[in-house]
């Protein structure tokens, strides 16, 4: 479609109106944009006004992701947050209340990598309140920068309610968590086998490691049999076996030998004992069925631990532990001269004395997949520790029961909750050895390891400052206790954001939990990536579901990831990143949001430059379509309502087609389709409105007024501003305060703001009209309008005589005031035509495997004529082609008086 050709544009351009409120002819959103920005932060525009009084229903409340305090804002970022404006703005004006938080999530892991990396400091080397304060100062600086970029992408965020994870509110409400699942008896500390991150220093839980490939050995080692299964004969005396594994640094941590009860190749070493190489350790060697017999000899050693099936083998063989490797992931004094090596260093070292003893049988290449935190890429390790954790293994069905209870959109992303769930192996540890965390409230009695909880009305306490709530321990009376010197793991606070939002706290009078916003809970919408829904939607679905007995959400809209314009991840080793600022510093907000608009919710997408300028040409448009509609009517509130019977054919049916716009945008914001509503809209306005009606409309206003067709055209114009809102905040906020907005200069700071994002969605009118014959007729005018550009008369040029065929009753007026035609018939019956066969396109790709050398053949009789379409099929040359290899050509005449335009749906003769 040309941009260049229809009404709006065309007139718009270089006119400059009388009046001094007329709009200016480009729209310049490099001024408008950052003016209303601050317009809507300085009045709060967008300020939740509800309260605990409100009718629930009446509220559509939304759980912000926080976003990890880790460095700056990214492209992902700017996506998912503009998804959850277009619902935030689409529901304020649908609904009475809309309640669109903000928080930053700065404690944990993440925010303390970033301070050390920014300020190249190491946590260990600070007191844990002097390592906080540093974190603090550090994310506050990079929260200040976010807040920025959030404003200046127009985020329709309520400013005045945020969080931080780590502020003094949210810590209580966080401990109160813990204390009342421990009430609960959903909590328990355990010294037992951890996933540990040597590199953190910290115990992790399951959903923190993911899979890496790796490029390792894969070493046979020769393990001497001492004592054979059935213990009547003695082995040779240089009887061995080999196992083969990829870790030899666990050698020293060997604990025992497995064979498979199937394996009856090996099944003489069961029952038996074997010596480990180098270390000398004898160790039993047992069947179970968990060794995977294809890999290997099919004998496997057993170590504390080496995976997590040593860990079951360790728990169901009743093992003894031999660690080691510390915490740091160095080996232990039980590695003997491997002592003090990092496990690295020991496997090289082991691998090189192994070969020197003979006990090395072969190293060969070997990719495999390891287990690494997810946050530093480290290997990670199972270390024996004292942990704290969440039980769920037991409530594994009840939560994929809750899972179940919310709508998904996209529906699909409910299997990645459900396959989460159904692979969940640990309990939830929430303990990490860590400083930048909020404490874990307990106290241990020195004497007997009484756990001493904090009181809830004390919290939030710090036990390494705090003293605890009991002068002597309930258990022994003893009088010293030690504090926990542990925090919480960061999802844990984070999984709570549903009760932070909601001002979930403690009566100590009431001896209950309270809500200060009980109509927020639960919420109606959880916005998140993908890539969290086993860390974060999981874990404030167990939380929640826990504290209240609800599932915390209606409604899930899960976004997808934005990908390079070749579908590739950005990431900094590719060099393909593509940073919001660049992109914000070429392009109006408005069109980066239309791009953010254009892919289905849940689909990882593209960063699509082309659609960006295909925004900023939508922007000039509707200013451009704004500025005529300006100049064509009177001031806004002198148009009125005409009579029904007053209302032209073509007016009626621009509003019914308006109706059905309206109708459809709505059902699609509710159900999360915004690049549905996108594209309905664009095309709707922009080929409908303004190609096909704004000629009739600008044709029938220019000799005079029409009070139906300014009806009409204002009545569209504003409901394109709203429709248009959610996805374009400022263009239609400039343009809805000069044209429609209460008082007088209301562009100017000092006014109050009647701002478009705070009116009422569109409702349908109820107008009828036949939408066909409508169309059809715009079919019709646009046949015209080529027909006198292409024999070079001008638009306004008269037609004397023209005939249609082709239901357009009701709108042979519209035709015929549009296209100055003096008299318009319309026909009952098609014009005579007739259609000749002029040849036969043959689709090659297809004919030439199947026919070769007969193809010339085929040609030439196409050639002369010599071919019949039989039932379907081209007979030719003695062949019969199928209807997929060929298309007929055909050319149609009309004979009649005057010339013949066809189109989709109808015939029109000029003369
Ligand atoms: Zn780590
Ligand atoms: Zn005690």
């Amino acid at each position: 479609m040309s941009t260049d050709s229809d009404a709006a544009d065309a007139d718009a351009q270089g006119d400059s109106a009388g009046d001094g409120d007329a709009l200016p002819g480009e729209y310049d959103p490099a001024a408008v944009e950052p003016r209303w920005q601050d317009r809507w932060v300085d009045e709060g525009t967008y300020e939740y006004d509800g309260d605990a009084d409100v009718d629930p229903n009446t509220v559509y409340s939304i759980d912000t992701p926080p976003p990890t305090v880790s460095g700056s804002l990214h492209m992902g970022h700017l996506y998912a947050h503009t998804l959850q404006d277009f619902t935030a703005r689409y529901h304020r004006m649908a609904r009475e209340h809309t309640f669109f938080p903000f928080g930053y999530d700065d404690n944990g892991i993440a925010s303390e990598r970033l301070t050390e990396q920014e300020l190249g400091i190491r946590h260990q080397d600070y007191t844990r309140r002097e390592f906080q304060e540093k974190c603090r100062e550090v994310c506050a600086d990079y929260e200040a920068e976010f807040t920025e970029e959030m404003q200046s992408l127009a985020m329709s965020i309520d400013w005045t309610n945020t969080y931080k994870t780590i502020e003094p509110r949210v810590q209580r409400i966080s401990q109160l968590s813990f204390v009342d699942l421990y009430e609960q008896g959903r909590e328990y500390r355990q010294r037992a086998p951890t996933i540990w991150c040597p590199d953190c220093e910290t115990a992790i839980s399951q959903v923190e490691q993911e899979d890496k490939d790796k490029h390792t050995l894969f070493n046979d080692i020769a393990f001497d049999l001492v004592e054979t299964g059935d213990g009547e004969d003695e082995p040779d005396e240089d009887a061995t076996f080999t196992i083969s594994t990829t870790r030899p640094e666990l050698l020293p941590a060997c604990v025992s030998v497995f064979v498979h009860p199937d394996d009856d190749e090996n099944q003489h070493l069961v029952g038996g004992t074997a010596r480990v190489p180098i270390f000398g350790q004898e160790v039993p060697i047992i069947a179970d069925e968990r060794v995977d017999m294809e890999t290997g000899s099919g004998v496997v050693m057993s170590c504390t631990f080496g995976d997590q099936t040593d860990i079951e083998w360790y728990q169901a063989h009743d093992l003894p532990l031999r660690i080691a490797i510390d915490e740091s992931g160095t080996m232990t004094d039980l590695a003997g001269d491997y002592q003090g090596m990092s496990t690295e260093e020991a496997r090289e070292a082991i691998i090189e004395d192994l070969d020197d003893a003979g006990a090395l049988v072969e190293s060969r290449d070997h990719d495999h997949t390891v287990q690494v935190h997810e946050r530093c890429e480290t290997e990670v390790e199972y270390l024996v520790t004292e942990q704290w954790y969440v039980e769920m293994l037991d409530r594994t069905d009840d939560y994929l029961e809750a899972g179940r209870e919310m709508e998904w959109y996209p529906e699909k992303m409910f299997t990645r909750y459900q396959h989460w769930i159904e692979g969940l192996e640990w309990d939830w540890c929430i303990s990490r050895q860590r400083d930048s965390g909020i404490p874990i409230p307990v106290w241990y009695c020195e004497e007997c390891g009484e756990t001493i909880m904090a009181e809830k009305e004390d919290l939030p306490v710090d036990p390494l400052s705090d003293d605890p709530p009991v002068d002597s321990c309930p258990a022994c009376g003893g009088s010293d206790f030690r504090p926990e010197e542990d925090v919480f793991d960061t999802w844990a606070t984070s999984s709570l954001t549903p009760l932070i939002n909601a001002g979930w706290d403690w009566d100590a009078e009431s001896e209950a939990f309270t809500m200060e916003h009980p109509e927020l809970y639960q919420f109606d919408l959880r916005p998140q990536g993908h890539d969290i829904i086993s860390f974060w939607l999981f874990h404030t679905v167990v939380k929640c579901y826990e504290h209240t007995g609800e599932v915390p959400f209606e409604n899930v809209m899960i976004n997808g990831h934005v990908l390079d314009e070749n579908r590739e991840k950005m990431s900094s080793s590719k060099g393909n990143v593509v940073l919001p600022e660049e992109v914000m510093a070429e392009y109006p907000v408005d069109a980066i949001r239309f791009w953010s608009a254009s892919a289905s919710v849940g689909d990882d997408f593209p960063y699509k430059e082309g659609d960006l300028e295909a925004g900023e040409r939508l922007l000039q448009k509707i200013w451009n379509a704004s500025r005529l509609i300006d100049q064509l009517t009177p001031a806004p509130e002198a148009v009125e309502a005409p009579a029904e019977e007053d209302l032209a054919a073509v007016d009626r049916w621009i509003l019914a087609e308006l109706d059905d716009a309206v109708a459809s945008l709505t059902e699609q914001f509710e159900a999360y389709e915004f690049s549905k509503a996108r594209n309905e809209l664009r095309s709707f306005f922009w080929n409908t409105f303004c190609d096909d009606y704004l000629e009739i409309a600008k044709q029938r206003l220019s000799d005079g007024g029409d009070p139906s067709t300014e009806y009409a055209l204002v009545t569209a114009h504003r409901t394109f501003l709203k429709l248009f809102a959610p996805f374009l905040p400022h263009v239609t906020e400039e343009l809805w305060q000069r044209l429609y907005a209460d008082g007088e200069g209301s562009t100017d700071p000092g006014d109050e703001l009647n701002s478009v994002h705070t009116t009422d969605w569109p409702e349908t009118r109820g107008y009828d009209a036949d939408l066909d014959a409508g169309e059809r007729a715009m079919e019709v005018i646009a046949a015209l309008r080529r027909y006198k550009t292409d024999t070079g008369l001008p638009l306004n040029a008269d037609l004397d005589r023209v005939r249609v065929y082709g239901g357009v009753a009701g709108f042979e007026n519209a035709i015929a005031e549009a296209m100055h035609v003096d008299s318009l018939e319309t026909l009952d019956e098609a014009p005579d035509v007739s259609t000749e066969v002029t040849g036969v396109d043959l689709d090659y790709s297809l004919v030439g495997p199947e026919y070769g050398s007969e193809v010339g053949d085929i040609d030439a009789a196409i050639e002369s004529g010599e071919f019949e379409e039989v039932d379907g099929k081209l007979q030719v040359a003695g062949v019969e082609l199928d209807a997929e290899m060929y298309e007929i050509e055909e050319a149609r005449t009309y004979s009649g008086e005057g010339e013949m335009i066809e189109t989709e749906n109808a015939v029109v003769i000029v003369g």
